[in-house]
This record gives structure tokens, sequence and C-alpha cells, in this order.
């Protein structure tokens, strides 16, 4: 892999003030070996360089909630029921070969790059995302999916997930980490919460749940009635005992809930749960697009933050969202906690790396850590940290390792 010289207008470490006129200096190991002001980051002979005059250099951005092997599901997927929308989400995934899972998810991360997305934490079921990713020379934490709302499933979902697990197991790398994802408390039953965190932790695999997301879930565990309720009740799953819990504190009876879990969504959740999910020391998704999509409400993005968690923002999948614009879910985030430009930018770079644990390699563009950059176009006169985030102003390159992955319009 050679080693690349980038140069801009403006270079935003996110981990120190914005550089005017600097440049980055990416090692052949796909490292940063330098980063400053252009005149002091050498220039080695031999080391092609790329000029950015109007561009702005900052870390590739961290996308902590993706479905890669929905690709090619835009608006395919339209019903506004909740319970009735994973339906028919489940019913088009049936329609797709492997090889078109395969594709789908090649396109998710090519698309990811041209968003100048350099690390996904994405999760699926099909086992095709890790491979996709390796093959690309992508980047990120990849959640086997697992399913099974009735106990009698346990043993069959857990030998599926364990033999999954098994087969991507060497697709991992240093750039690429594999863990799992009990779907969500509608869709995997306790016993099963309970045995695959138990082998979550046993393997040293991080783990994601959809937690508390829609009112249909709080309505399931609350009081076991409401549209999850009713499909369990037609399919003969046991409900939920009563009095019920909140899904935070039901799934924290699972023993799920610790600093390698990933909780996506957390819209129904009251300052108990904020206390609970705190003292477990979890991150969180908060994916603000397709709660939007789906009525499921606001998150409590400033409690969140303001409880110390560690929170990153991620698209989710387009069969929710039909776009997979990170920036666009940051200025969301931005405009939900009233945050600056900064915290915008943070989110999506050191929060979100941060939130799966890979701040030391990512999420900052420091010496000595992965050389994951995205160049974008600057218009005008307003601040470039501004300019990074908004909607106007594309994405003009985006490195991967110092290696070019996606080449937009020239700046
Ligand atoms: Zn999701």
């Amino acid at each position: 892999m050679p080693a690349v010289r980038l140069a801009a207008r403006w270079v935003l470490p996110v981990d120190g003030p914005p550089i005017a006129a600097g440049a980055v200096l990416i090692g052949a190991d796909g490292r940063v070996a330098a980063i400053g002001p252009d005149a002091s980051v050498p220039a080695p002979p031999g080391v092609p360089q790329r000029r950015f005059p109007d561009g702005a250099i900052a870390p590739g951005f961290v996308n902590v909630h993706t479905h890669l092997e929905l690709s090619g599901f835009e608006g395919q997927v339209e019903d506004d029921d909740f319970a009735g929308w994973i339906r028919r989400l489940r019913e088009l995934k049936d329609r797709r070969s492997r090889d078109e899972y395969r594709a789908a998810a090649r396109r998710g991360i090519r698309d990811a790059w041209a968003m100048g997305v350099t690390t996904v934490a994405d999760t699926g079921d099909r086992g095709v995302v890790l491979e996709a990713l390796a093959e690309c020379g992508g980047s990120g934490v990849v959640y086997q999916e697992v399913f099974g709302p009735h106990p009698d499933q346990l043993e069959t979902s857990l030998r599926d997930l364990k033999a999954k697990v098994a087969e991507q197991r060497g697709f991992e790398s240093e750039r690429l980490r594999l863990g799992v994802s009990p779907h969500a408390p509608y869709t995997v039953s306790a016993p099963l919460y309970r045995a695959v965190s138990g082998y979550a932790r046993s393997e040293r695999l991080p783990i994601a749940v959809h937690l508390a997301e829609s009112p249909a879930e709080t309505q399931l565990l609350r009081a076991a009635a409401g549209p999850f309720a009713d499909a369990w009740g037609r399919r003969g799953i046991p409900l939920p005992p009563l009095p019920g819990r909140s899904p935070v504190a039901w799934l924290d009876a699972q023993g799920v809930l610790g600093p390698e879990t990933l909780c996506i969504h957390l819209v129904q959740v009251d300052a108990e749960d904020v206390g609970r999910l705190a003292g477990a020391g979890v991150a969180v998704a908060h994916c603000p697009g397709s709660n939007r999509r789906h009525g499921h409400g606001v998150a409590p993005l400033r409690q969140l933050r303001a409880a110390g968690l560690r929170v990153g923002v991620g698209t989710d999948s387009v069969a929710s969202v039909a776009s997979v614009d990170l920036r666009a879910e940051a200025r969301a985030a931005r405009a939900l906690a009233e945050l600056s430009w900064d915290d915008a930018l943070a989110l999506v770079t050191y929060e979100g790396a941060k939130a799966l644990g890979l701040e030391r390699q990512v999420g900052t563009l420091t010496a000595g850590k992965w050389g994951d950059a995205v160049v974008i176009r600057l218009t005008d006169t307003r601040p470039p940290v501004e300019q990074v985030m908004s909607g106007e102003n594309a994405v003009v390159a985006t490195y991967v390792g110092g290696r070019p992955v996606f080449e937009g319009i020239r700046a």
C-alpha cells in the first residue's frame, strides 16, 4: 500500500484546533505519520501528493449503525405500522439469494465511502458483510444477528449463531471485528438473551441490540399487550410475565448490558433507564432519521450525553431512511440536542469511535492512528467545521488507511 501526502486549505484533526493550510502524511503502513501545517509535514521523495486548495480534510466518519446487506431496499418497505413494517421486510429479505446479499453488501460499503464513512458498525443475519468488508479493504465491527422469540428456539438459534460466527472468524483482522446481535426484545426470548450474552463474553465478542425503539416494544414488555404481543399470541409465543418492566430494565435483567454492548435507538427511555444504562457503561447508537421515519418518537440525546454515555450516530438501513447520509443524521442530532458544529463533527468521528471502543485506532487525525480521511469541498466563508458538516458541501474523496476508496467532485 503506497504512502500518500494530502494537503488542503483546512485540516480538521478533531483532537485539536483546525489547521489552516494543513497537510497529513499517511505512511505505507496505512497509519498517519505526520499532521500539521503544510510547511512542517515531511514530503518524502516518491510519495504521491494530493492537493485540495478548496477542500477540508477531516477524519473518516464512523457510522455506528448500518444494515449494509439491506442495500437496494430503498423505498420498498412502506408499511406505517412498525410490526407490519418488520413483517414486510422479512418477506422481502426471503426473496434475495446469497449472491444478491453479497452484491448488496459491497454496494452498501461503496455507498458508505461515498458519504465519507470509513468505519461502520453493521448488523445483519446473512453473514455476508464482514467478508465483503475484508474483500473491499473496509473497516468496522460486524455484529451477526440472531433471532428466536420462542424459548423453545433457544438451542437452534444458538447453534446457528455459533456456526455463523465460526464461519466468519477468518475475516477478522486489525481493521475488522466480529460481534453478535441478539436482534431486539420483540424477536429474542429472555433465555436466548442470557445464553447469547454468556457466549459473547466467553468469546470476547461485542454485542449490539436494538433497544427501546418503538412504543409497541414498550407495550409488549410493560403490559404484555400491543401489536407485538398480538403477533406473539398468534404464534403461540409465551408473553412476558406481569407486572412488566421497561425494555432497558428487562434487558438488564437478562445480563446483556455492559461496556461491550451497543444499544441502538434508545427512544423509549426514562430517567431511571438512563441511570441504569450509564451504570452499565453501554454505548449508544443514536439514529434520529430512522426514529422519525417510523414515528417512534425522539430519543433523549441530551440526557444520554449528560449521563456520560458514549454516543455515536447511525443511519440505520436504507429500508428505513432511503439514504445513508451520516452527516444528515449528525445535523438532526445537533438540532435535537442544541449542539455546536464541533460537537456534531465529533459525534461522527471521535465519539462514534469511542462508542465502538476504537478511539485509539480511528476517529481523529492523529499520528499513529489509521489514515482514514474524508475531504469535503469548501464553498464559502463559513467556518470549515460548519461547511464539513453541511449538506451543501460535497464529499471530494475518501481514504481508508491512506488508500483512495472514493473520488467525487474536484476541490
Ligand atoms: Zn437497525
